[in-house]
């Protein structure tokens, strides 16, 4: 901000874009607290394009690429390597450019999806991965929808949130799942039955749940707590009749041969 300071166009405009900088970190980017500053026209057109000036620059690079992440910290795909504005440049330009706003996500997620809502009525807002430490923890799992032969998948808020995060979990799900997790939900659960029966052949229901718990285990490890394969198995271990039916598909299924070993 100090560079934008010595600029003659930006100068008198400082004080205020540092102000809204300061109610965005008090409030963690609340959009209920950050109402959009209006800087005037050519001023804000400049703000947007920032972002784009700026988007080979060694930071926005870096954040892009950022390793260690086990799955997008805004849908919990498995795919990451792009990067979202939290408020949304359309209606907060001024923080095209804030590190703060600008969080790792996938392409999906940066593509529009969140468009231009911001919020669906306070509480209901998008959890903010840097300010919204609670949600660390688990917060959602997938509910298997009936019948289980053409299940479908409802994303669900995990039951011990408070009601505060009830609501902004609800919201965030609704609004940042896609197609995409749709088709990859079902590619999984038809794929299961066979993948249960190749790792154990005489399936019960207990060595069944051990399977889920381990595999819940695994996915936890890989691809991190709020991943779409752990929320998926979390949805299955806490429903008695997904694991029967699981278990009947595996009985049913008829695997191919194993290759010979070498
Ligand atoms: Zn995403």
């Amino acid at each position: 901000m100090n560079s934008f300071a010595k600029d003659a166009f930006w100068a008198p405009h400082v004080a205020d874009w540092i102000l809204a900088y300061q109610t965005y970190q008090a409030s963690g980017g609340s959009p209920f607290a950050v109402s959009p500053h209006d800087f005037g026209a050519s001023i804000t057109a400049q703000q947007y394009s920032l972002y784009d000036k700026r988007g080979g620059s060694g930071v926005l690079r870096r954040m892009r690429r950022k390793g260690g992440l086990k799955s997008c910290p805004v849908c919990g795909s498995p795919v990451t390597g792009s990067l979202d504005h939290y408020l949304p440049r359309d209606i907060y330009p001024e923080f095209a450019i804030m590190r703060a706003n600008l969080v790792p996500a996938c392409q999906h997620c940066n593509s529009g999806v969140k468009g231009t809502t911001v919020h669906g009525g306070d509480p209901r807002r998008f959890i903010h991965p840097y300010y919204d430490q609670w949600a660390a923890q688990a917060i959602w799992f997938i509910q298997i929808m009936t019948p289980y032969q053409a299940a479908t998948f409802k994303p669900r808020p995990m039951p011990n949130l408070t009601v505060t995060q009830n609501d902004i979990v609800s919201f965030h799900l609704e609004n940042v799942l896609g197609s995409q997790f749709h088709l990859s939900m079902a590619t999984h659960w038809s794929s299961l039955p066979g993948q249960l029966k190749i790792r154990d052949p005489a399936l019960t229901s207990e060595s069944l749940k051990r399977q889920i718990d381990l595999e819940l285990a695994v996915a936890l490890h890989s691809t991190g707590q709020n991943g779409w394969q752990a929320a998926l198995l979390r949805g299955i271990r806490g429903d008695a009749g997904a694991i029967e039916y699981l278990r009947r598909e595996a009985d049913a299924t008829e695997l191919p041969p194993m290759p010979p070993m070498l």
